[in-house]
This record gives C-alpha cells, structure tokens and sequence, in this order.
C-alpha cells in the first residue's frame, strides 16, 4: 500500500510517499523559513502564494524519489486542518486534482494527528497510549484508546508551547522561528532565574505559558532599569526548564493515571533537547511504558507524518469526496468521531 501525503497548513510546503503506513519511500519538505524570517512571523498572503508556486514540483519531487506512477498510489491523505486558511486550501485542491485525475481515494487529516502518527514511522503503536503534541499552535495531551481514537484531556489555555518560545526568542532578539535558538541557547547556560511554574488547579492537565513568557519580558524590562545585564543564556535556560518542567511532570502523571503503555512526543517543540532528555530521563523510572520520540526531521511540519496517518484513516475506511474543503479550525476530536464511529 503506497499513500502520497500532501501538506501546506502552515509555511511548509510538503509532500512525501508512505510505503505500508510505516516506510518513508520520498519526504520533500520546501520550507518558507527565510522569507518570513524578516517578518519575524509568518505572513498568510505571502505563504499561500509561496505555496501555489512549490506544490506541483514538491508532489512531483516526491513521487520521483519514489519511483512510482499515481497508478501505484493506494490513495492521497492531505491536511484539510487545522492552519492558515488559505494555505491549506492549497494541498486540498492539489490533493483533490490528482485524487480526480487518476480515480484514487482521498483521505482527509486532522494535522495533529499527523503529528502524533509521526511517531508511527518509528514504531509500531500500543494502545492504549498517550501522547503530548507540543507545536506552534497547540499545545495538549491526548489520550488514544485505539487508532484513530483522540481525548483531548489537557491543552494550553492560552499560548502554545511553541508560541512561548518563538515570543521569548522575540525578547532575546532571536530570529524566526526562535524555539530552535532558545534551545541552544539553554544549552550554554545555566537556570539561575527564578521563573513562575503554571500548575493550575490540582489535578489539572492543562497548561498555561503567558504568565511565564510575561514573567520573562518583565525580568528583561527590570534588569534594563536598573542597569543591569543578564545573560540571555541564563534566561533562555531558566525560561526553558520551567516550561519542560511542567510538560513533563502532567505527562508523567497522566500517563500513570491513564495507565498506558506508550508516551509519544509530537509536534515542532519536540524537537527541544531539553524537553527530550528531560522526559527519558522521567519514563526511565517508570516500568513498562515505553517512550517514542521521532527524529528532528518528522517533528516539525511534513507530509510523511501526514501519509502516515492518511495510511491508517484509509484502512479505517475514511474517505473525503471532491467537495472536501479546507477547515483552519477544524476540531480533532469531533473530527474523527463523525469520520470513524
Ligand atoms: P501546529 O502544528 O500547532 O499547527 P505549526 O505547524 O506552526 O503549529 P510546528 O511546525 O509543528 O508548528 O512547530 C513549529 C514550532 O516548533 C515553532 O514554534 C518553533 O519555534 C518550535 N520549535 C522547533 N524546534 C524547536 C526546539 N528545538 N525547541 C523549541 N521549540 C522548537
Ligand atoms: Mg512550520
Ligand atoms: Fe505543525
């Protein structure tokens, strides 16, 4: 079974080929990174057109490093949501153009999920199992009875992990995106900072970072009054371990409460070092749960995670007609009861 995943939600335009649900047979990923970069954010006009302007090289890319005619293709899974509106209706129409020209399947994904079937391109899934999407826009732990099955059972009530990052770099004149700064960044330098922690209530698995992204303007702000200097390092790794910190202490305990037998990272933020060593250093002292983290390429945005989760939405029987349409918030849970129960 060979399913061609197409991705545009956000500034990545990406398609890749998926072998089986687990085999990355092609993974092309053409990153809009410096064109936004001076913008310091991402610009939703100048994405979609970056889009129009890749999408058929990138499919055409990947299908070449495949080796493989559309006649080959099982079926096409493609991001209907959630993102930029008019960057998603890109890969929906370039996935409902092939789907209609060789009479193939499409199948529609919710992006997390595709961030979270990342992990399945490393190893076989267990359920039931819990995994903590930490992105640009989400950040939540989701618990998977089964696949195809999401309960939303914490989520940020105000920014994203990855927000938080990419503000704080803002603060510490870090370019776009800045996440991937901070964290070399806390590398070289040590948490001497004391910054807030948001537990919330007890027993809460949500999250909250404005406080503490806040907390780290403030800190920036007084120190300029009063003369003084801080070292950014010892911000950036001050700002960084109260944010692992939380992560994985909700992680862990849901995942005891819940009593599952994976812990999977996803998301663009699950590319953090700290956040990654941090919480194999916490399943390390569990029994019998195993931790899955995909590699830095499958954690940010691509089509392979997207193929890879279009594979099983397509053993599952779900299947999108030609009147799929993009869906910037489109919600993963109602998402994929209507398509799979
Ligand atoms: P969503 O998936 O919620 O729709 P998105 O697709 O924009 O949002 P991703 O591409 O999954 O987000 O992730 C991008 C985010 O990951 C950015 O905020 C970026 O700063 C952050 N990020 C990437 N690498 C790292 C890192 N090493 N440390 C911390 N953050 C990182
Ligand atoms: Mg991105
Ligand atoms: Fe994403």
């Amino acid at each position: 079974q060979y399913i061609l995943g197409i991705e545009t939600s956000c500034d990545e335009t990406a398609a890749a080929v998926i072998k089986n649900g687990k085999e990355i047979v092609s993974n092309v990923v053409a990153s809009q990174i410096d064109t936004h970069k001076r913008f310091g954010g991402v610009v939703p006009e100048i994405a979609s057109r970056h889009h129009v302007e890749q999408i058929t090289m990138v499919i055409e890319e990947a299908m070449n490093n495949a080796g493989i005619e559309f006649s080959r293709l099982s079926g096409v899974a493609v991001t209907a949501g959630p993102g930029l509106v008019g960057a998603l209706l890109i890969g929906v129409e370039a996935a409902k153009s092939i789907a209609f020209a060789h009479s193939l399947p499409l199948i529609p994904v919710h992006h997390i999920a595709g961030h979270i079937y990342a992990n399945r391109l490393v190893t076989e899934l267990q359920f039931p199992l819990l995994s903590l999407v930490v992105s640009g826009g989400h950040t939540e732990l989701i618990y998977m009875k089964e696949h195809g099955h999401f309960e939303v059972i914490g989520e940020t009530r105000d920014d994203a992990a990855g927000e938080a990052y990419d503000k704080v770099a803002r603060v510490l004149h870090c370019p776009y995106p800045g996440g991937p700064h901070i964290d070399r960044m806390a590398s070289e330098g040590e948490a001497t900072i004391n910054l807030p922690r948001a537990w919330l209530e007890e027993g809460s698995y949500d999250f909250s970072f404005s406080g503490l992204k806040s907390a780290v303007i403030n800190t920036v702000h007084n120190a300029k009054q009063r003369g003084e200097t801080i070292k950014p390092e010892n911000l950036a790794a001050s700002f960084q371990e109260s944010v692992v910190e939380v992560l994985v202490e909700k992680t862990i305990r849901a995942a005891k409460e819940y009593n599952v037998k994976q812990i999977l990272l996803a998301g663009g933020v699950a590319a953090n070092n700290g956040l990654r060593t941090a919480l194999r250093k916490a399943v390390a002292e569990l029994e019998n749960i195993e931790l899955i983290i995909p590699p830095l390429k499958l954690c940010t945005d691509n089509a392979a995670m997207i193929a890879a989760a279009g594979s099983v939405f397509y053993e599952k029987g779900i299947r999108a007609d030609l009147t799929l349409n993009a869906n910037p918030g489109l919600d993963l849970e109602s998402f994929n009861s209507k398509l799979i129960n």
